[in-house]
């Protein structure tokens, strides 16, 4: 039989991570000792009493049953309790709070519940690829707003034509970003809400890393701001501020308009999250939280370590405020497939290619600070002596 794969499926853009991920493999099964900066993973583990509330409600057989496709009472009562604490935003647990299986589950689904064919999606170039990829697989059209250095890696509003703002359904943004590390200020959400009035385009702000900053930073959520709830959506998770990215949760919240279309393709779709992991993502939300304030200060630690480190070969890193991921220009503006195919080559290190996030991600490369101190450390010193 001749598979023939459908437009959609050959509209993606290409993996471009294939040949690094060749040359990672190979690598490994010649024994070569990798330090891996190229997933965005982290490498701390699950704290124990989340794990142990998981252990607990596996063992009830009532948690055994499909769970319920809008998430457990008490999980989104738990949610919106967070972020009252966090960000002073009220939500209604029963209409502006849906539960997901990962937050990149939501990200792929929500265009599927907002597209005709040829709308237009305006996606962040550089970006966390589902963005593109949901799109694409909803028959939508991406326009890419670059992220410039110049720009603080924020997208500007006025450089999009018209005709494109005129047919834009729906934009997707993410504060504290990745890969740029870059993070958003009030200013900047005022312009958005202000956006997606006049253009009626809803917005999608991805907020995955809102609890991983350094030096006192506090990131903001977009539901902070006067219209916003109007306007779009959040996306949230467990994944990193809770070292969960395994056990997939994480949610939506805000408009309930938008929420009901995304709970309406998912009903077709999947059935809901394992009970047990909703109760231990309850225990996450509501239980001790003082592993955060920790795994702030770890990956701060690593983050001085790397960018002094790489000053001190002459690189030009800027110190993030938050996420894990520091986003480095390529030496010498070198392409970032070939400087990332050196740097594994010469000196045994992973780190990902920034043209893998788009075309705007060309002579960058990106670092994640899921690396130990002491490995950081040896990073430096073999690209001081190998590179
Ligand atoms: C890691 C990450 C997520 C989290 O995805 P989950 O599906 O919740 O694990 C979301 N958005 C971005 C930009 C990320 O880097």
């Amino acid at each position: 039989m001749k598979v023939k794969y459908s437009k959609r499926l050959e509209n993606l853009p290409p993996y471009l991570f294939s040949e690094i991920d060749k040359a990672k493999r190979d690598a490994r099964r010649e024994g070569r000792d990798l330090i891996d900066f190229g997933v965005g993973d982290p490498d701390l583990p699950t704290p124990k009493h989340i794990i142990e509330k998981l252990s607990e409600a596996a063992k009830d057989p009532r948690n055994h049953r499909y769970a319920l496709d809008q998430g457990i009472g008490k999980l989104r009562r738990a949610i919106a309790g967070w972020y009252k604490r966090r960000f002073n935003v009220t939500l209604n647990p029963e209409n502006e709070i849906l539960p997901l299986i990962g937050s990149k589950e939501g990200i792929a689904h929500m265009p599927l519940a907002f597209l005709n064919p040829g709308d237009y999606v305006l996606a962040p170039d550089p970006c966390y690829p589902p963005y593109r990829g949901s799109s694409i697989l909803s028959d939508g059209q991406v326009f890419s707003m670059p992220l410039l250095v110049e720009n603080n890696f924020l997208p500007d509003f006025k450089e999009i034509p018209l005709k494109i703002r005129k047919r834009a359904k729906l934009m997707f943004l993410n504060y504290p970003n990745n890969p740029t590390a870059a993070v958003a200020n009030k200013e900047f959400y005022l312009k958005v809400i202000d956006f997606a009035f006049k253009y009626n385009t809803i917005i999608a702000h991805d907020a995955a890393y809102s609890e991983l900053s350094y030096d006192g930073y506090r990131p903001m959520s977009f539901l902070e701001f006067k219209g916003a709830k109007d306007s779009g959506v959040e996306f949230h998770s467990l994944s990193k501020t809770y070292n969960m990215t395994g056990w997939r949760i994480g949610w939506v919240c805000g408009n309930a308009d938008i929420l009901s279309g995304i709970a309406r393709v998912k009903s077709n779709i999947d059935s809901g999250i394992f009970s047990a992991i909703q109760i231990a993502g309850i225990e996450a939300l509501n239980g001790p939280q003082e592993h955060i304030q920790k795994m702030r200060a770890l990956y701060q630690e690593r983050r001085d370590v790397l960018c002094a480190g790489l000053e001190s070969i002459g690189w030009k890193a800027s110190i993030p405020q938050a996420t894990f991921y520091v986003w480095v220009p390529a030496p010498g503006g070198s392409d970032s497939r070939s400087f990332a195919k050196l740097l594994l080559k010469r000196c045994d290190i992973v780190a990902t290619p920034g043209i893998g996030f788009g075309r705007y991600g060309e002579g960058y490369i990106r670092f994640a600070l899921t690396v130990s101190k002491e490995r950081i450390q040896e990073a430096i010193e073999r690209i001081k002596k190998r590179l």
